[in-house]
């Protein structure tokens, strides 16, 4: 690229510098030419002038009739010398002379070159033969002339010659005003006019250095300058006007310096769209490159996302069938568990039902036995004893209705301290039985509400107290403690014994349906498993714990209620047709 742009300005530079140097060329020469056309008209003129002015005097019959000697062979001096300065001042020559064929000066104007015999033989012998006679003639003042000659003849006769001699100071002083130099060689090579009198009368070959156009001596050295030349048309002589090729030079300077500025500007320019371009394209590249790595990403992520996709619902749909197959087998599980659990209290129930069953046989028939001897009041025991088997049997079977049956769903506010205390009237009698002389309740409890319902959570402390009495059966210090504290908006109730407590590893089971450890027929293990499930209901929590100072601590959380909002009202525990455990 830079060596196209290198050769396109090179071109360029050298179209340009030689169209200039033409153009400069032909208006230097265009120039020179003009001078060269006027000073060769100037001076043809001139010549032309005093070239016809000989034959003419010499047909003047005056100027013949001056060509006389006296019998002394005196001449008319007088009228000759006055003729030749009258003819001299109105021509403007630079001198006339009227001469003898034998070489003797009859007169002449101004005495400046006739002095001297130099060319004056060969004037005297062309003008005798009737031509007209010339001479370049020069003088030890380097004054120049040129003459012209004429004979003059009486009676056919050759009695004299008129000379002419022509005046070439305006001439060279018109030359001089030109800053140009402008000279004439003779036919020998020698200058013979110029507007630099250095040059006058000097060999050319002195003055130039080589032939043609050259290098010429101006103002003492040699310069560069055009020749112009011009043939004379009467003297042979050729005038020379020598131009000044400096602007020529200057032009090309000149030209050469702008093309190299535009091809330096154009080269710039073509530098910076070149530039642009370049740029232009690499950038569409390196977009087309992050495109494609784009689009490449975008493809492989979709391709691993779909088969992410793909996967996942695979394992959506395996793991659909396992929840399915968990599902079935949890049904199956519930199912045998329901069968085992119903197996179990199957068990435990005609166990419970079993005793008093044969205990009632066997009193019923006893009875009879005594009612045949007449032994009434042994018969009224036995009835009685059956009786209280009979509702020992009843009451049992109420028990197991309140566990099938579906809580009451009203709860609200509920005055904690009288539920309390009618669980304990219910307590009371088996805690006597049991020996258990001691239940207090703390002051904290009365004047607390919590949130539930009264007949369940009445339940929930006949179960707790019944289970410290069964702790505690036969225990002579054994004291069961009921208390309770507000905790923010949480009533913390806590139903403490001083038994034996329940052992470590039984602690998480305790709250298991059928987890006992009772004998056959005292116990099912479900009593606190509906306790746990009441209050829950209730949004509370049960917890179990051994006091480290011995026995069990039930600890009861539940909402406190506000009883500005009414007291939920309903029956008591004691009016209610449901037993506890
Ligand atoms: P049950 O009373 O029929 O056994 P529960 O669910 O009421 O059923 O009680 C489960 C078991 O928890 C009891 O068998 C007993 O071992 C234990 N238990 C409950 N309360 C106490 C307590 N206060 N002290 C010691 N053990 C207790």
């Amino acid at each position: 690229m830079f060596v196209v742009w290198a050769i396109l300005t090179a071109i360029a530079v050298a179209w340009s510098v030689s169209s200039a140097k033409q153009r400069a060329l032909s208006d230097v020469m265009q120039k020179a030419g003009e001078t060269l056309s006027v000073q060769t008209e100037i001076l043809s003129g001139v010549l032309d002038k005093y070239r016809l002015l000989p034959p003419l005097l010499s047909q003047q019959s005056s100027i013949r009739a001056l060509f006389v000697r006296d019998a002394e062979g005196n001449a008319q001096t007088i009228d000759a010398r006055r003729a030749a300065e009258a003819i001299s001042g109105m021509s403007a020559a630079r001198d006339v002379a009227f001469v003898f064929p034998d070489g003797e000066i009859l007169a002449n104007a101004r005495e400046s070159f006739v002095e001297r015999d130099e060319g004056l033989p060969e004037l005297i012998r062309v003008a005798e033969q009737g031509r007209l006679g010339r001479a370049a003639l020069s003088n030890s003042r380097g004054e120049r002339t040129y003459a012209f000659s004429s004979g003059v003849r009486r009676e056919g006769k050759f009695v004299g010659v008129v000379i002419v001699y022509v005046d070439f100071y305006r001439v060279e002083a018109a030359w001089a005003l030109s800053a140009r130099r402008i000279f004439v060689t003779d036919q020998a090579g020698t200058v013979f006019l110029a507007n630099d009198a250095d040059w006058r009368l000097k060999p050319i070959s002195q003055l130039r250095q080589t032939g043609g156009v050259g290098r010429y001596l101006i103002d003492g050295r040699f310069e560069d300058r055009l020749d112009l030349v011009r043939r004379l048309p009467v003297l042979e002589w050729d005038l020379h006007v020598l131009a000044d090729p400096a602007p020529v030079a200057a032009a090309r300077l000149s030209a050469a310096s702008i093309a190299t500025l535009v091809g330096l500007l154009v080269g710039m320019i073509a530098l910076v769209v070149l530039r642009r371009n370049e740029e232009a394209i690499i950038k569409a590249r390196t977009d087309r490159a992050i495109a494609l790595r784009l689009e490449r990403v975008v493809r492989d992520r979709t391709r691993a996302l779909s088969i992410t996709n793909q996967s996942l619902s695979q394992e959506v749909e395996v793991r659909r069938e396992a929840e399915e197959r968990l599902r079935k087998t949890q049904d199956e599980l519930v199912q045998t568990a329901k069968l085992a659990a119903l197996g179990q209290m199957s068990t435990a129930l005609s166990h419970e039902y079993n005793q008093p069953l044969a205990a009632i046989r066997s009193y019923a028939d006893n009875a009879l036995r005594f009612l045949e001897r007449g032994a009434i009041p042994e018969v009224s025991g036995n009835l009685s004893r059956i009786n209280g088997l009979v509702e020992r049997m009843a009451e049992l079977s109420r028990t197991l209705l309140s566990f099938s049956r579906k809580p009451g769903a009203t709860i609200g506010p509920v005055p904690l301290g009288t539920i309390v205390d009618e669980a304990l009237l219910l307590a009371r009698p088996r805690a006597r039985a049991a020996g258990v002389a001691t239940i207090a309740v703390g002051e904290g409890v009365s004047g607390l509400y919590v949130v539930g319902g009264r007949i369940r959570l009445g339940q929930v402390f006949v179960n707790l107290i019944n289970n410290a009495i069964d702790a505690l059966s036969g225990q002579s210090d054994a004291v069961v403690e009921i208390d309770a504290r507000r905790e923010g908006e949480r009533i913390v109730v806590t139903v403490i014994d001083n038994g034996p407590g329940i052992e470590p590893d039984q602690l998480p089971k305790v709250f298991e349906p059928f987890f006992t450890t009772k004998e056959v027929g005292e116990g099912i293990g479900i009593g606190l498993s509906i306790v746990d499930n009441i209050i829950r209901d209730f949004g509370g929590t049960i917890m179990v714990t051994n006091r480290p100072e011995g026995g069990a601590c039930f600890t009861i959380n539940l909402r406190a209620a506000d009883p500005e909002n009414g007291v939920a009202d309903g029956e008591s525990i004691l009016t209610s047709s449901r037993a506890v455990v």
